[in-house]
C-alpha cells in the first residue's frame, strides 16, 4: 500500500480545513472537521450536506486516510481488545481498549517503535520508524470506537512510543479527543505519559493544557535507572522530580508516577524507602505495575512479593496502587506491545 500526496483530513482543524477550500463559506469547513472527526466517516460521498462540486473538488487534493485492521485480538476473561492497525505506507502499531467500571480505556500509540530504549519493553526492540501523524494517532480512536463493546470514557497514551518525543502531533491528537464535535473526551480522562523527558515536560507544563501528565518512573537511583532507562542518562531523577514537582504546582493537577515492579531488580526496602521519600513533596499518586512477562530477562513478581512491596507504603501521604493487569494473554499488557514493521529495510 502506498501512501498519496493529498492531504489526509484527519488531524486537520477548522483553520486548516479552511485553507483547503478557500472560495467557500467558514461553516462548510466546520461542517467537513465534524463529519470527519465525530462522525468519523470513511469517504467523501458520506458527506450528505454538501454540496457535490465542492466535494469534488476537495478530492482532488485531500483524502481520508483510513487505516486497516490487520489483526484483532478479544481476551474473553476480561474483555480487553487489542487492534493492530495498518496505516497507508505499510506500517503497524498497535492499540487497546480495556475495560474500566465506566466504559472503556483507549491505550494509544504515539510512533512506529520507540528510539528510548528502555530495557523491560518489547516496542524498544523495533527501534523507531517515525512519528505518527496526528490523523494516524486520533484514527485508533475511531476504529477503537467502531469495535469497542462500551463507550470509550478514557484515553492514555501509553501504546507504542515516547508521546512527548512526537509532541505536536500528541498534543494536537490530544486536542481532537478532548474536542466536542471530535472526540469529546474530557481532557481530565485524557493522560499523556513519559518516560521522562524533562525538557518537554516543562514544556507541556508551559503549554497548560491540563491533560493528565504520568511519568513511568521504574527506579530509585540513577544508577539502576540508567541501566533500566536509558534517557535517564540525560534526564536524572532529580531533574524528572522537580519537573514534576514543578507541572503538578503549576497545572494544579495531580501527577501519577507509574512504577513497573521487576522480581530482584527494583523491589527491596530501600527502594520503598527512597519512593516514599522523594514522592513525598509532589502532589502524585503512585501506580505499581507488576511487569509483564514478554521473553525478556526481567521476571514478573509473585502476588506475595507485590503485596510485600506494597504494603511498605502503609504510611505514604499519596495514593498507591497496584494496577491490574489486563491481557497479558493477547499480549495487550504495559510494555508488551511491539508490531512488527513490514516495509522495514
Ligand atoms: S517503555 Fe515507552 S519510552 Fe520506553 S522504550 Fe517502551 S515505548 Fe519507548
Amino acid at each position: 500500500m502506498k501512501s498519496s500526496n493529498k492531504t489526509d483530513l484527519r488531524g486537520k482543524n477548522v483553520i486548516e480545513i479552511q485553507k483547503l477550500i478557500p472560495n467557500e463559506k467558514p461553516f462548510r469547513a466546520k461542517q467537513i472537521f465534524r463529519w470527519v472527526h465525530s462522525n468519523g466517516i470513511k469517504s467523501f460521498d458520506e458527506m450528505k450536506n454538501l454540496p457535490k462540486s465542492l466535494l469534488e473538488n476537495l478530492s482532488e487534493i485531500a483524502e481520508i486516510q483510513v487505516p486497516k485492521i490487520a489483526k484483532h485480538e478479544i481476551d474473553n476473561e476480561t474483555g480487553t481488545q487489542k487492534l493492530a492497525l495498518e496505516f497507508a505506507d505499510g506500517n503497524q502499531v498497535e492499540c487497546v481498549l480495556i475495560p474500566n467500571p465506566n466504559g472503556m480505556t483507549l491505550c494509544i500509540s504515539s510512533q512506529i517503535g520507540c528510539a528510548l530504549g528502555c530495557k523491560f519493553c518489547k516496542t524498544a526492540f523495533m527501534k523507531i520508524r517515525r512519528n505518527l501523524t496526528a490523523g494516524e494517532i486520533y484514527s485508533q480512536f475511531l476504529v477503537a470506537r467502531e469495535n469497542s463493546m462500551a463507550p470509550i470514557t478514557n484515553i492514555v497514551f501509553m501504546g507504542m512510543g515516547e508521546p512527548m518525543m512526537n509532541f505536536e502531533n500528541v498534543i494536537r491528537s490530544a486536542d481532537l479527543l478532548n474536542h466536542p464535535d471530535c472526540g469529546n473526551i474530557s481532557r481530565r480522562k485524557i493522560t499523556i505519559s513519559t518516560a521522562g523527558v524533562v525538557q518537554k515536560i516543562r514544556d507541556f507544563t508551559e503549554l497548560g493544557k491540563k491533560y493528565k501528565l504520568a511519568i513511568s518512573l521504574n527506579a530509585t537511583t540513577d544508577e539502576l535507572r540508567r541501566k533500566l532507562m536509558p534517557i535517564n542518562q540525560k534526564n536524572p531523577i532529580k531533574s524528572l522530580l522537580r519537573a514534576a514537582e514543578n507541572h503538578a504546582k503549576k497545572s494544579g493537577e495531580r501527577v501519577t508516577f507509574e512504577y513497573v515492579m521487576l522480581e530482584g531488580v527494583n523491589m527491596s526496602d530501600d527502594d520503598a524507602r527512597r519512593l516514599n521519600t522523594m514522592l513525598r513533596p509532589i502532589d502524585c499518586k503512585l501506580n505499581l505495575i507488576p511487569y509483564n512477562e514478554s521473553n525478556l530477562k526481567f521476571k514478573r513478581p509473585t502476588n506475595t512479593m507485590i503485596n510485600e512491596f506494597y504494603e511498605k507504603f502503609e504510611n505514604a501521604p499519596f495514593p498507591v496502587l497496584v494496577r491490574k493487569s489486563m491481557g497479558r494473554k493477547i499480549k495487550a499488557a504495559c510494555g508488551q506491545l511491539a508490531k512488527s514493521v513490514p516495509n522495514q529495510k
